[in-house]
This record gives structure tokens, C-alpha cells and sequence, in this order.
């Protein structure tokens, strides 16, 4: 028995780093300070050995790696999925198997913030730490996003209560804005709520960027909202000492998706003429920043990239794993540490149960239920160490709390890229 301090959740984005994890008898039983969301990555994860299964059989390790490299060789158009979940370390062997198999790879990003990395790719992003938040910003404001429900140590540690740095006082130092299409628990602990109307995110930060430009409006409406309302918004934002504008699906994955992100990255620029303005997006699943990381690094883009020509070559909207599967363009895929079989759209998750899948996983998943091949894997920060990204794309080192009894994601992967033949 063993207790492991300082040890990293990698549930969501904001990976706590100062989590106390207790080992009993193999298996974490208690996880001090992981919020509801977090505990479970901890007290839920079985740690026991576990073979892997071909055919829903338990099988050897070398068995299973030489049946999912027969997959792998026989597919003309294989696609690897997932990786937000795991350690950059197995990332990078991702990377390397879709490039030797001259497979498409895609990530969790492409169905959240992909249209994020979009926007970033158009018009840059000015974008700052959590560390700079916390310390310094006065004016936050939060759009199309509710980390009080999704990330629930945010405010207490980065954004709206620290007492720290340039805010002594907490929360009474920073005024605090929620845009967003219905009233939501983040909007309640917010100074002021905006209700923009459903679809209208682009015509309001149009408007914000108009009114900071010193342009005059005559459309007494705009978005749901009397122009008063934006003009209010506009002037706090230009005379605020350090302003943070965070983001999340609300505007990546409603009408106008990267367009509306291209818009708000243009205001927060637009806005260091005048003050100093930074924005931050709301990232989800633990690692899904260090997918963006290195997918950019190793292939220039952040997913939906196809190596099937031999380069890296982007196209959202084909090469992203919904489309692969929904189109019917996949024949065989390598899911890592993630779910589609459960939510994926229902032509692409059945079209997935069809097809030959080998998924790595330290759950079993609805997918792993439902795949050829099952590797189940150690879990990054519990019984492996790691490197992982926080949304703010600084790089926390995980520790394990106790010794891995199964073989970790880049073990596998690693494996694979022996076995499998060069495209
Ligand atoms: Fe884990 Fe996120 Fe909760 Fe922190 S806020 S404990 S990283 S789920």
C-alpha cells in the first residue's frame, strides 16, 4: 500500500497536478482533490493484468500484435482514431504507424475544437498561460463554454477565485462575462450574462470587432441582443488591464464553426491595440492539446491528415474519422483510447462494428466490445508515467502511483510498427 503525492488527473484539460492518489491491495482507493469528474480516471481503472482478446478470446500478447499487423497489411485504406487520451510518448508511435502504413489519422479535435486549429491556421491566436490568468487577468470573459460543469477545478484554480498575483482579493478582483445560447450553472457565478441567439455567434463578435474599430452601427438588434448590450461589452473589454476571452463548442461546433473562432482570435488580437487581451480554448479530454501538439509537429497539421500518398496531406471533412466512416472510405481502423462505437453519429458507429477494428484501450469500451482485436492498456497517470498538455499547451509530466501490470499504449504501438509491412 502507498501513498503517491503530486500526481496529475487526466481526465479534462486543466490537468491537476497536486491530486494525492492512496494504493490498496493493487488499486487506487483514494484520489484527494480530483473533482467528481476526475476521481473516476483513479478508483475506476482496474490495474489487474489483463490479455488481450481476438474474437471477444483471450489470447497471447505476440498472437494479438501479429493478427491486428494481418489487419493492418490487408487494408488498402486503414485509419487510425483517437489519441487524446494517451501520453505523447504513444502519440508520436501513432503518428509513426499511420505514416508507414499510409494510413489517414485523425483525433478527438476533429469533433470538439478541430475548427479551433482552423481558425488558429487563418488568423493567429494570441493565446497566454493559465499561469498568467490566475495572476494577472481582470476581465474574463467565458463564450460557448461551462467549465462549471465540464472542468470543475477552473475557477478555483486558474481562472475566477485565486487570490493571487495582480487579484489579492479573488474573485472581487475580476469582472466575469458569460456568452452563451441558454443560461448555464458558469453563467450563474458570472457578473453578467449575454444571450446571443442561437446561431448568431459570428454577427456578435462581428459587431464586438466593429464597435473596437470605433465604427458606428445603426442596427438597434444584433444577435439576440439590443446593440447597447454589445457596446457595453466592447468597452469593458478595450479598458480592462488584462482581459481573457475562453472558448469552447458553443462556437467550434455551431453555425459558422471555424469562421466564428477565426472571428473571436481576430477580436483578442484586435484588442492589444488598446490593452493586453488573450484567448484560451476550453480543451476536453486530458491530452487532446498534446495530439494537437504533436500531429502539428510531426505532420504540420492537427488532425485529419492522410499519409495514403506518401505525405502528409490535410482535409477536414474527409479525412476526418466521421466522414471516413460514414462515407464508407475506411477498411480497417486502429482506435486509441477513445470511443466512437458509443459517440459517434449511428451510420458511422455501425459502419465501425463492420469493418475490422483494433482498439487499445484501458477500459473496456462499447468499441472494444465491438472490435476484432483488444489490447487492453496501463493508464497514463495512474499506472504509467507520461508527458501530457494542459490547455494551455504546457507539457505536465505524469506520475504512477504504483508499478504497470499490463503493456502501456506505446509498448503496443510500438509492436505494431514492427509487425505491419511498409505501404
Ligand atoms: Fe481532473 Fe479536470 Fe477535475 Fe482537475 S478539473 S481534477 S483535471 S477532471
Amino acid at each position: 500500500n502507498s501513498v503517491t503525492e503530486n500526481m496529475t488527473c487526466t481526465f479534462c484539460g486543466c490537468l491537476c497536478d497536486d491530486i494525492t492518489v492512496e494504493v490498496a491491495d493493487g488499486r487506487v482507493v483514494k484520489a484527494k482533490k480530483a473533482c467528481a469528474n476526475g476521481a473516476g480516471i483513479f478508483k475506476e481503472y482496474d490495474p489487474s493484468p489483463a490479455p488481450p482478446l481476438v474474437d471477444g478470446k483471450e489470447t497471447g500478447y505476440d498472437e494479438a500484435i501479429a493478427k491486428a499487423a494481418e489487419i493492418l497489411n490487408q487494408a488498402k485504406s486503414p485509419m487510425i482514431y483517437g489519441l487524446s487520451s494517451m501520453a505523447v510518448e504513444a502519440q508520436k508511435k501513432a503518428v509513426a504507424l499511420a505514416d508507414k502504413l499510409g494510413a489517414v489519422i485523425d483525433t478527438t479535435s476533429s469533433v470538439c475544437h478541430g475548427p479551433t486549429g482552423m481558425g488558429m491556421m487563418e488568423v493567429g491566436e494570441a493565446t497566454c498561460t493559465l499561469g498568467e490568468i490566475r495572476n494577472r487577468a481582470d476581465l474574463l470573459v467565458f463564450w460557448g463554454c461551462n467549465p462549471a460543469a465540464s472542468h470543475l477545478r477552473h475557477f478555483a484554480r486558474f481562472s475566477m477565485t485565486p487570490k493571487a498575483g495582480l487579484n489579492p482579493n479573488g474573485r472581487k478582483d475580476r469582472t466575469i462575462y458569460t456568452v452563451d445560447v441558454r443560461p448555464t450553472p458558469t453563467a450563474q457565478k458570472s457578473d453578467h450574462f449575454i444571450q446571443v441567439a442561437i446561431g448568431h455567434d459570428y454577427e456578435a463578435l462581428t459587431t464586438l470587432r466593429a464597435l473596437i474599430a470605433g465604427k458606428k452601427i445603426t442596427q438597434k438588434e444584433i444577435a439576440g441582443q439590443p446593440l447597447e448590450v454589445w457596446q457595453e461589452l466592447a468597452e469593458r473589454m478595450k479598458s480592462c488591464r488584462y482581459g481573457v476571452a475562453f472558448m469552447g463548442m458553443g462556437i467550434t461546433m455551431s453555425r459558422g464553426r471555424q469562421h466564428n473562432v477565426s472571428e473571436l482570435f481576430s477580436l483578442v488580437t484586435e484588442l492589444n491595440k488598446y490593452t493586453r487581451f488573450s484567448v484560451l480554448p476550453m480543451r476536453g479530454h486530458g491530452n487532446v492539446a498534446g495530439a494537437d501538439q504533436v500531429m502539428t509537429w510531426q505532420c504540420g497539421y492537427p488532425f485529419a491528415v492522410s499519409f495514403a500518398k506518401g505525405i502528409p496531406q490535410f482535409c477536414p471533412g474527409e479525412f476526418t474519422a466521421v466522414d471516413m466512416l460514414s462515407n464508407k472510405h475506411a477498411d480497417a481502423a486502429v482506435i486509441l483510447a477513445s470511443d466512437p462505437a458509443a459517440h459517434f453519429p449511428v451510420a458511422a458507429a455501425e459502419y465501425l462494428s463492420e469493418i475490422p477494428t483494433i482498439t487499445l484501450d484501458c477500459e473496456v469500451s462499447l468499441t472494444a466490445k465491438v472490435s476484432k482485436v483488444y489490447f487492453p492498456t496501463a493508464c497514463y497517470g495512474v499506472d504509467a508515467p507520461g508527458t501530457c498538455y494542459r490547455m494551455d499547451n504546457v507539457p505536465i509530466r505524469l506520475r504512477a502511483a504504483m508499478e504497470a501490470r499490463r503493456p502501456t499504449d506505446e509498448k503496443v504501438l510500438t509492436s505494431l510498427i514492427e509487425a505491419v509491412k511498409s505501404c
